[in-house]
């Protein structure tokens, strides 16, 4: 049986030879650059995906079929979430700088830094959906390769050490 993915151990990377787009089904890949790379994490000592038994990795990256128009979705709605997390980020931070000395300033600027990558992936994954379009990771959780993967017990957190 022929596999729809060839392993480039030089990218160490995954890398689908099918065409067909996983985020909107309906476009065709016309360069594997328009990919989008996961990566996922193994803690085990060995994976057994049929055709990747021998992949040693602890990381690997999956390409996940994505044509040109979908790439350009994921772009505009990226830049659609940041700038809604620096509407949020920008006077939150004015605020506490007002409002805190410099240590309060400090953990208050984590505490919204960390709120507003939140809001950045929220913004950005609804923009995608109202575009007809899964988000990157969600629609990456679509592809039979990544699924194969995760059904192993990989995952796409990076584990903690
Ligand atoms: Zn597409």
């Amino acid at each position: 049986m022929e596999t729809p993915y060839v392993v480039n151990s030089v990218l160490k990377r995954i890398e689908p030879t099918y065409t067909q787009c996983t985020y909107c089904n309906n476009g065709i890949v016309s360069s594997i650059d328009d990919c989008y790379f996961i990566p996922l994490y193994n803690e085990q000592d060995r994976t057994n995906v049929i055709v990747y038994k021998s992949v040693k990795f602890q990381q690997i990256t999956v390409g996940v079929t994505r044509c040109a128009a979908c790439k350009k979705t994921h772009a505009d709605a990226n830049i659609s979430g940041a700038l809604k997390a620096a509407l949020f980020f920008i006077p939150a931070i004015i605020l506490c700088w007002f409002l805190f000395n410099a240590v309060g300033f400090i953990i208050s600027f984590i505490v919204v830094f960390l709120a507003a990558f939140y809001l950045f992936g929220f913004f950005s994954d609804r923009q995608s959906y109202k575009l007809g379009v899964f988000p990157e990771v969600d629609g990456a959780k679509e592809s039979p390769l990544v699924k194969a993967f995760l059904a192993e017990g990989w995952t796409i957190e990076k584990p903690s050490a």
